[in-house]
């Protein structure tokens, strides 16, 4: 067996009202080329402010990684040329990022928790996009991007495995979406993933380090870590070396090929953005953005375990999104019911956002309303039954609250089950009841169910059971006497 040492670089945008050194929108608009400056395309001569807007929210991530924060830092330049890049260079963080030495935790499927740890956090510039025309053989320039700001968060190579890898980016992802600084829409490129994957013999070092990029999806991510840990297996089983590289996933072939090898630090000849004086976050702003910090997500996620005595599974899905989370907690307030108010909401309220495409905020059913509902069936004063069937007309006002709870009233009254007790016999009495009388119990069983039918499902089951059984006790004494 091999070992696999994974580590991952995010780059998320930060949702900010400005770019990251001028005062252009920081919103992609649909027209290309429509908010630039001579700041973000880089003419000679211009010079960048800071936003402090990025500075206070890539502090506040920082912390919410349990990263020790950098007070005084500066900015870098990182110098390359590409067609992106207008100036020439990135305005980048390489000596003092914002924040070091973090963590996140994350959890297998029983719950357990491990902690990845967070090399550093540091906040750059967006590049512009490019937009390739393959059949005209040409490449267009959106440079509304260039100068957005951008966080990288890289993590320490302690990922051993591709679960543990989608785990990590899905609790990072869920982290920023809590603290509302990023969309971290993969599919859009607001959150970017590069992952280094190294495979080596048990007792040796590090040898190399291959990056993939291209990856625009979880699942991409996960089968282009499947595909190189089983190539560079392969590659050492059969004592050839692993060439460090960088590597493109082609998600049509499935595997990884090879892009360019990579690149070394001194290959940007990094040096201090002059342009930038150095930074200081006071320590009043400091204690600020930590008193803006609310519940982590990973903190969320083990609260509901422990408070609500939820397994993992559902306490993962509640609180994979603060929405959902906030609705649970009121509705379980008060139904005091909290693993069948989550069980409810993952199944038919989940089915029913899913089937209409929108997010829960805008589900017309105040989580008070379900919880009540919820709690009403738990004292067995409506069904279960006619809350499952009604459920969608509810929401959508077709039906009242009050009056479904007046219709769904469990039958208990001993004369409304007789009388669905004797519509079922008359109907039944050449076949079921004979069986039953002849000693085939099962049938009684069947009876029950006949009966709720005629009750609608309604029928109170322990008294239905108890006037049936007394119901054909009478039956058969009189059998007995005739
Ligand atoms: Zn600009």
């Amino acid at each position: 067996m091999f070992r696999v040492v994974i580590g991952i670089e995010v780059h998320i945008q930060l949702k900010t009202k400005t770019k990251a050194f001028c005062s252009c929108p920081n919103s992609l608009s649909i027209e290309p080329n429509s908010q630039i400056c001579p700041i973000c395309i880089g003419e000679p001569g211009t010079l960048p402010s800071l936003n402090k807007e990025m500075v206070y929210k890539a502090a506040l991530a920082s912390i919410a990684f349990h990263c020790d924060i950098k007070r005084v830092f500066h900015f870098d330049r990182k110098n390359y040329f590409y067609p992106d890049l207008p100036k020439g260079y990135q305005i980048t963080q390489y000596e003092t990022p914002i924040g070091q030495n973090g963590y996140l935790t994350i959890f297998n499927e029983e719950g357990k928790p491990k902690k990845i740890g967070i090399e550093r956090i540091h906040m750059e510039e967006d590049t512009a996009k490019m937009l390739h025309d393959f059949v005209n053989k040409v490449t267009f320039i959106d440079y509304n991007r260039a100068g957005v700001p951008l966080l990288e968060i890289v993590s320490k190579p302690e990922i051993e495995n591709a679960n543990e890898a989608i785990n990590y980016l899905k609790m990072l992802k869920r982290t920023l979406e809590f603290l509302d600084i990023s969309d971290c829409s993969l599919e859009s490129g607001s959150m970017r993933c590069d992952i280094n994957i190294s495979v080596n013999k048990q007792d040796s070092g590090l040898s190399h380090k291959v990056e993939v990029k291209n990856l625009n999806s979880f699942n991409a991510i996960k089968r282009s870590i499947e595909y190189e840990i089983s190539r560079q297996s392969e590659l050492l089983s059969k004592d050839e070396k692993i060439v460090t590289e960088t590597r493109l996933f082609n998600t049509e072939t499935n595997k990884t090929e090879t892009m360019r090898t990579k690149e070394l630090a001194a290959d940007y000849r990094y040096f201090r953005e002059p342009d930038i004086p150095d930074i200081e976050i006071t320590l009043e702003e400091l204690d600020e953005i930590k008193n803006s910090l609310t519940e982590r997500a990973e903190e969320m996620l083990i609260r509901f375990m422990k408070d609500y005595n939820l397994n993992y599974y559902l306490a993962d899905l509640l609180t994979s999104d603060k929405e959902v989370a906030k609705f649970f907690e009121r509705a379980t307030k008060i139904s005091n019911q909290p693993t069948k108010t989550a069980n409810i909401i993952v199944t038919e309220i989940f089915s029913y956002l899913n089937q209409k495409q929108i997010p829960i905020k805008d589900i017309n059913l105040q989580p008070e309303d379900l919880g009540n509902l919820i709690k009403l069936i738990t004292e067995n004063k409506i069904s279960e039954k006619a809350f499952k069937d009604n459920i969608i007309e509810i929401i959508e006002s077709k039906i009242e609250i009050d009056k479904f709870i007046e219709s769904s009233r469990i039958i208990s009254d001993d004369s409304s089950i007789y009388s669905a007790i004797d519509k079922v016999l008359t109907e039944q009495k050449d076949d079921a009841l004979k069986k039953y009388l002849e000693g085939k119990e099962s049938v009684f069983m069947f009876l029950v169910g006949q009966v709720m039918r005629e009750l609608k499902g309604a029928g109170k089951i322990d008294k239905v059971k108890e006037l049936l059984k007394k119901k054909i006790d009478q039956i058969k004494l009189d059998n007995s006497k005739n």
